[in-house]
């Protein structure tokens, strides 16, 4: 335990993958299951896009649609674990931190708050990440093949680099999400259990 003694940490456990690897379907299993509150951070930020009145609402469309990352100070994960309370279990982090920006804003905010317990990292092969999001059918925006095209390099150049900061620390679990969804959950499942959950 860091700082006041009185204060529960948030345990923490982050979802990442490339667009398209699971991140959304896996989370919502295990939320099921063990009780922890899933915060996607795409769809925070797509809320947002939605909320009436919002003065970020085209920023982000604009982000979403090219692929690239929105600014940290929009992304309103802080918020949305803050609001959670003290009664919450641990977190799904699903989608974040996605690049440099994103980690130190998150350290900033978060340092001495958090337990992180570990990253669930989703491989996927390019091929069926884009299959799956074109035939998903919920209408984003980004899931056509320009923006997805741009979401990759972005995932690649970015958000790789922060997947490897974690692994440095001994904090990732890598799950092959190209299987079916039966056998990908069963092994996300036993890191779940291996990690106390
Ligand atoms: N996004 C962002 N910051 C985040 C999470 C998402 O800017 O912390 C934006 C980014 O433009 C991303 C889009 O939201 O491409 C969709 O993110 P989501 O996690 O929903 O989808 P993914 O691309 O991982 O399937
Ligand atoms: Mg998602």
């Amino acid at each position: 335990m860091t700082g006041d003694s009185s204060q529960k940490l948030f345990k923490v456990v982050f979802i990442l993958g490339p667009p398209g690897s699971g991140k959304g379907t896996c989370c919502h299993a295990i939320q099921k299951n063990h009780g922890l509150i899933h915060l996607s951070a795409g769809d925070l930020l797509r809320e947002e896009r939605q909320r009436e009145g919002s003065e970020v609402g085209a920023l982000i469309e604009a982000h979403i649609r090219n692929g690239t990352i929105v600014p940290v100070e929009i992304t309103c994960m802080f918020q949305a674990m803050r609001a959670a309370g003290d009664s919450a279990k641990g977190f799904l982090v699903d989608g974040f931190p996605r690049n440099q920006d994103n980690l130190d804003g998150w350290k900033r905010q978060m340092s001495g708050k958090v337990d992180e317990k570990f990253v669930l990292f989703l491989t996927c092969p390019t091929d069926d990440c884009i299959k799956r999001c074109l035939n998903r059918g919920e209408g984003r925006s980004d899931d056509n093949e320009e923006s997805f095209r741009k979401r990759i390099d972005t995932y690649n150049s970015q958000t790789l680099p922060i997947v490897e900061f974690y692994k440095k620390q001994g904090l990732v679990r890598e799950v092959n999400s190209g299987r079916p969804i039966e056998q990908v959950l069963e092994d996300v499942e036993r890191v779940f259990t291996e990690a106390g959950f």
